[in-house]
C-alpha cells in the first residue's frame, strides 16, 4: 500500500487522507475509518486512481453521499474514494437530462421540475447523490430510477471510462448489476415534458408525506430491509413486535417499524446485532426472511 498512498499524495495532495473516520460522511453516523481515502474531482484523477489500486491489488470502495451505509466499526481496508464537486453538475437539453454523480438527487428533482419535465418526482426527499441512486436503483411512492435512466457513463476498476445503456445495468428491485469496480461519473435521464405547476404541487404531496412517516430526529439510513413480494418489511417487522427493539444505542424507531435509529454513539455492531434479531423475529413469526437494502461494507 505505501507506494500506491505516495501516488496518490502525489496525485490529490490536501484531498488524500490516511485513517480517513467515516462516521461523519454517512447518515447513520457510525463506522471507522478508511485506510485510505481520496475525494476525486476529475475524470483523470479517478481514472488514474482506479488503475493506481487496480495494479497494487488494493480494493476500492466507491462512498456516495453514505445514506445507505452501515460502515462497520473497523472501518474500510483498501481505498475509499468519494466523488467531489467537479462532479456535482447537471444539464438540461430538452427532455434529456446529464446528471454528474455526485450530484445530491434532491437537487436534480429540484431542477427538472423547474423547467416543466417530468418522471423524476418520485425522488423528492430521497437523500444521497445521482450515483448512489443509481446504484440502489432508488425508488419510492410507485417510481424508480430505472424506468428514466437511458445511460450510464463511468470508469472500471483498470481506468478506463465506459458507457453502459440502460439494458447493460442489470436494474431490479433496489439493486443493480454493474461491472466490478464501476465508478460511475454521470447518469443520463429521459424525461416527459409535464406542467410545472402540477409538477411542484406532487413534490408537495410527496414532502407532507415522508414529514409524517419518517423519523427525521435521529440519524438512520432509511428503510433496513427491502419489501418482500406482495409484503411490506415495515407491516412485518411491527407484526414481530420489533418496533421499539434496542441494542446500545441503535433501536428501531417507534415511528417508522423499518428504520433504526442512532441515539446517539450507537455502533456499527450494535445495528447488525439488532438487524440480526429483527431478522430471526420476523423469520420465525412469519416463516419470511427479510433481505437488508442498507448496504454493509467494511471489516467485520
Ligand atoms: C431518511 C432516508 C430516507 C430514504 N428514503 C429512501 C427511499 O425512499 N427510497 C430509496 O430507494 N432509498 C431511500 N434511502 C436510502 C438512500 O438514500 C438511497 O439508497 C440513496 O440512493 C443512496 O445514495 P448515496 O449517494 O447515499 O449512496 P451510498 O449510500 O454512499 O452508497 C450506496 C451504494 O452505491 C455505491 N455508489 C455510490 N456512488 C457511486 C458511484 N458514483 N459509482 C459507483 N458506486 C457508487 C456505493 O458503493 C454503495 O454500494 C433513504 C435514506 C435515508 C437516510
Amino acid at each position: 500500500m505505501g507506494e500506491l498512498e505516495a501516488q496518490l499524495v502525489a496525485s490529490f495532495g490536501p484531498a488524500f487522507e490516511r485513517n480517513r473516520p467515516l462516521a461523519t460522511l454517512t447518515s447513520f453516523r457510525i463506522g471507522g475509518p478508511a485506510d485510505l481515502f481520496v475525494i476525486a474531482n476529475t475524470e483523470q484523477q479517478l481514472s488514474a486512481a482506479l488503475a493506481a489500486a487496480d495494479q497494487h491489488d488494493v480494493p476500492v470502495f466507491c462512498l456516495g453521499a453514505g445514506t445507505n451505509l452501515l460502515v462497520s466499526d473497523r472501518g474500510i481496508r483498501g481505498l475509499v474514494i468519494t466523488l467531489g464537486p467537479g462532479f456535482a453538475y447537471s444539464n438540461i437539453e430538452g427532455n434529456r437530462v446529464v446528471a454528474g454523480a455526485a450530484l445530491q438527487f434532491r437537487t436534480l428533482v429540484e431542477r427538472v421540475v423547474d423547467k416543466g419535465l417530468a418522471g423524476l418526482e418520485f425522488a423528492e426527499g430521497i437523500p444521497g447523490t445521482v450515483g448512489g441512486g443509481l446504484v440502489m436503483n432508488a425508488g419510492a411512492f410507485g417510481g424508480e430510477i430505472a424506468r428514466v435512466v437511458s445511460a450510464v457513463h463511468g470508469i472500471t476498476a483498470a481506468g478506463e471510462q465506459r458507457r453502459l445503456s440502460s439494458d447493460e445495468i442489470g436494474f431490479s428491485y433496489r439493486r443493480t448489476v454493474l461491472p466490478r469496480g464501476f465508478v460511475i461519473t454521470r447518469v443520463e435521464f429521459t424525461l416527459e415534458p409535464g406542467d410545472r405547476h402540477a409538477l411542484w404541487t406532487r413534490i408537495q404531496t410527496i414532502r407532507a408525506q415522508r414529514a409524517a412517516r419518517q423519523p427525521g430526529d435521529y440519524p438512520n439510513a432509511g428503510s433496513v430491509f427491502k419489501n418482500p413480494p406482495g409484503d411490506f418489511a415495515a407491516r412485518l417487522l411491527e407484526k414481530s413486535g420489533v418496533k421499539g427493539m434496542r441494542i446500545g444505542a441503535a433501536a428501531f424507531s417507534c415511528r417508522h417499524a423499518n428504520f433504526i435509529i442512532n441515539l446517539g454513539g450507537a455502533r456499527a455492531e450494535d445495528v447488525r446485532r439488532l438487524m440480526d434479531l429483527a431478522r430471526d423475529k420476523v423469520r420465525l413469526a412469519t416463516g419470511i426472511l427479510l433481505e437488508p437494502e442498507v448496504k454493509l461494507v467494511g471489516e467485520w
